[in-house]
């Protein structure tokens, strides 16, 4: 048995080591979830609820253990991983008032009745990636399973641990045995096995758009259904007109949350010219002051990068000479640590510029006017999410309907609610997740007609 070593990225020690499983023992929990799909997907809509309900409220009562998990396996601190057990949690109450309310249409048409069911598809494969491995989970398995179908997990092979105690709780809850899966492996042999194997009808992949564009290539043999969440390169746009202080205070925190290893980080700053050197002067302060370090501490604000691997990739955005207008600070030593970082580059054709960093590196550009706002955000072939800061109500909205991403926050740096819906325009991802009508990307749409004459 192959086994891989499972680090807390804040020490670089070892926690535990976890399985890799073989394709054949991935077959063997694809063919376990179709088999329990015959029975879950008959499964009454109110008894679905309730053991959707019992499967929350054991998260629920698991939330300090879990959120422990994700700060030794993933280095997130304290406040943030018990922030994300409880999004668990709610996701699954959320969709728990789903299968009641799944509801299907009557469509007036002549000589009968016309009525469409939203059908369940079948197996579906989750691939998580490791910078929110809670979180992800969750917005995969709760309304998919609340839709009817049968899960297969498959974690981050570096980020498995908390997907493996869901995995356990799901089954205390009552949920059946082959209805939700988690099992651990490599993404070449497991996840891809998702891909290949026909009694999986949906893969839901969130991770990077190199992998996706793989995904979406290979679902297309079987014309299998996906759901991609990919990268991002964010822009967080101040306008001359906000409240300053305000935008450059929370900058920081649009991109540097969970180390900047978040999709929807805000890593390119543009700020209006006329306020630009202004708003520079008060954003060294706010960087600085972000209290980096030991994760398992209430008050630390960031942690260390997941892995020695991500920390190579964050340093290389940061050569010698590179156009580094101020850094932070972050503990030397054990742990894969790097200090948030304000980037001042000269060309928008710099690497820093144009490539996701997914660390907490960020560049400041200058615009000249709204029009010029909207060119540069939108000179990226991502499309996740952004930030608009204006006291100006009417330019707000206009900007946010100019800009190409997904998800939009005015005067905040807000992403996900699990009540709206969450995905990426162009090479961000297709599909959407979570908010009301996520069961309909796990179901298929089936029009029915009765004849009455
Ligand atoms: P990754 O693409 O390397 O891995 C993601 C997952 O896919 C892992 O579970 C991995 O094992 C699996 N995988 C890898 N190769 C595979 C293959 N050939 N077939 C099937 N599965 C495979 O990405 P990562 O480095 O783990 O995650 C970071 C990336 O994820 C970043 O680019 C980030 O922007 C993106 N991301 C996007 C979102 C979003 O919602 N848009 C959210 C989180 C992360």
């Amino acid at each position: 048995m192959t086994t891989f070593d499972v680090l807390n990225p804040a020490t670089a020690a070892t926690i535990t080591s976890v399985k890799h499983s073989t394709v054949a023992e991935t077959d063997a929990a694809i063919d376990a979830a179709a088999k329990a799909f015959e029975t879950w997907r008959h499964v009454a809509p109110a008894d679905r609820a309730r053991l959707l309900r019992r499967f929350a409220d054991l998260v629920d009562q698991h939330l300090e253990e879990l959120a422990q998990i994700e700060v030794a396996n993933a280095g997130h601190t304290i406040g943030n991983a018990r922030w994300e057990a409880g999004n668990v949690r709610d996701v699954l109450e959320y969709y728990a008032a789903a299968p009641e309310r799944n509801l299907g249409k009557q469509i007036p048409v002549a000589g009968g009745l016309d009525i469409t069911f939203n059908e369940p598809l079948g197996v579906v494969g989750i691939i998580v990636p490791w910078n929110f491995p809670m979180p992800i989970a969750g917005w995969g398995f709760a309304p998919a399973l609340a839709a009817g179908n049968t899960v297969v997990l498959k974690p981050a092979e570096i980020t498995p641990l908390s997907a493996i105690r869901l995995g356990e709780l799901a089954l205390e809850a009552g949920i059946p045995a082959g209805v939700f899966t988690v099992i651990t492996g490599s993404g070449s042999e497991v996840g891809w096995r998702f891909v290949t194997n026909e009694k999986v009808a949906k893969v839901c992949f969130t991770g990077s758009t190199r992998v996706g564009k793989m995904i979406m290539a290979g679902a297309a043999e079987q014309v299998k259904r996906i759901t991609l969440e990919l990268g991002g390169k964010s822009a967080n746009i101040v306008f001359a007109d906000s409240d300053l202080e305000l935008a450059a205070a929370r900058a920081p925190y649009g991109v540097f949350d969970n180390a900047g290893q978040d999709c929807c980080a805000r890593s390119r700053i543009l700020v209006e010219r006329s306020a630009y050197d202004r708003f520079l002067e008060m954003l060294e302060p706010a960087v600085k002051g972000v209290k980096v370090g030991d994760p398992n501490l209430e008050e630390t604000e960031m942690g260390p990068l997941v892995s020695a691997q991500q920390l190579s990739v964050v340093s290389s955005f940061v050569p010698e000479g590179a156009p580094v207008a101020f850094q932070g600070t972050a503990p030397s030593g054990p742990g894969f640590w790097f200090p948030p970082t304000v980037l001042t580059p000269a060309s928008a054709s710099d690497r820093a510029v144009v490539e996701e960093i997914f660390g907490p590196v960020v560049v400041v550009l200058p615009f000249d006017d709204e029009a010029d706002a909207i060119r540069i955000a939108n000179d990226t072939a991502y499309g996740l999410s952004g930030s608009i800061w204006t006291n100006n109500v009417g330019k707000a909205i206009r900007v946010a309907r100019g800009v190409e991403a997904g998800n939009l926050s005015v005067n905040s740096h807000s992403s996900v609610r699990y009540n709206t819906p969450f995905g990426g325009f162009k090479q961000s991802g297709i599909g959407r997740e979570l908010g009301p009508d996520a069961l309909l990307s796990f179901s298929d749409v089936k029009n029915v007609f009765i004849a009455t004459e």
